[in-house]
């Protein structure tokens, strides 16, 4: 956690929800009190639901966004959702490159980095999620592997639209899984990740949110925010829970 940065807890529902749902869950989250000192709050909803949360939440102070997005502007690209679309319901962020999208549909670094792009021109912040598997991390191959991940995308911004993605840390191993990294093994990663940055732009370094995700709860976010590099959180498994998402708010 940085004075410069503000806090941005994400929400992360994934395939999850329905009308009915989503409608109590957003009912328990307008309980958040969110002031000027509070962190910044945003849930990204599967994409038949924008419409729907778009609504929902156009009286609070809590922001919406989608979880993926097409490479491509318009055209034969079906069951693609371009960035220009998401902006129409008012999305201010979309996660690419999650790593059930890498892992379960091929997304490669580059084809990331090109959704990271086309939504930089739609005025939507891309969160940029980079993580190893436990096979790498075991190998030693942490840090290659998410700078790669990271570098993919910094060769197709200039240093403005650097300035204003944001990036997750998320372990693959600690993805639903109850495992979290600890304060100290996020830190690492996170700091490597700024210094990557910062061979760029040191503007871009200093500005850029860096959220830690995989298991973050209640009982866990107050130590990883507490890290100088930690910037907020993408939380999957605790947000379709109202109490255990605000608590995490509370705690930031
Ligand atoms: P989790 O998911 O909090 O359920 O581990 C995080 C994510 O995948 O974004």
């Amino acid at each position: 956690m940085s004075q410069q940065r503000r806090i941005l807890i994400a929400g992360n529902w994934k395939m999850n929800g329905s009308l009915k749902a989503n409608s109590e869950l957003i009912d328990g989250l307008k309980k958040a009190e969110l002031g000027a000192s509070s962190p910044e709050v945003l849930v990204c909803v599967p994409t038949a639901y924008l419409a729907q949360a778009n609504d929902l939440l156009k009286s609070t102070k809590i922001e919406l966004g989608a979880q993926d997005v097409s490479a491509h502007q318009a055209g034969a690209y079906t069951g693609e959702v371009s960035s220009t679309m998401l902006s129409d319901f008012a999305c201010q962020y979309v996660i690419v490159g999650h790593s059930e999208r890498r892992a379960y549909h091929h997304e490669s670094n580059e084809l990331v980095a090109q959704k990271a792009l086309q939504s930089l021109r739609a005025n939507i912040f891309p969160i940029v999620c980079v993580g190893e598997t436990l096979e790498q991390r075991e190998a030693g191959k942490t840090s290659d592997v998410v700078v790669s991940q990271l570098r993919a995308v910094m060769d197709v911004l200039d240093d403005g639209a650097l300035a204003r993605i944001v990036v997750a840390y998320e372990p693959v191993w600690a993805i639903g899984t109850g495992k979290t990294a600890t304060p100290d093994m996020a830190q690492e990663v996170h700091a490597v990740l700024r210094a990557t940055l910062a061979e760029r732009s040191e503007f871009a370094a200093a500005r850029v949110r860096i959220l830690y995700g995989g298991s973050m709860k209640p009982e866990n976010a107050k130590d990883l925010l507490s890290m100088p590099d930690i910037d907020g959180g993408l939380i999957g498994g605790a947000s379709l829970k109202a109490s255990d998402f605000l608590a995490i708010v509370a705690a930031a």
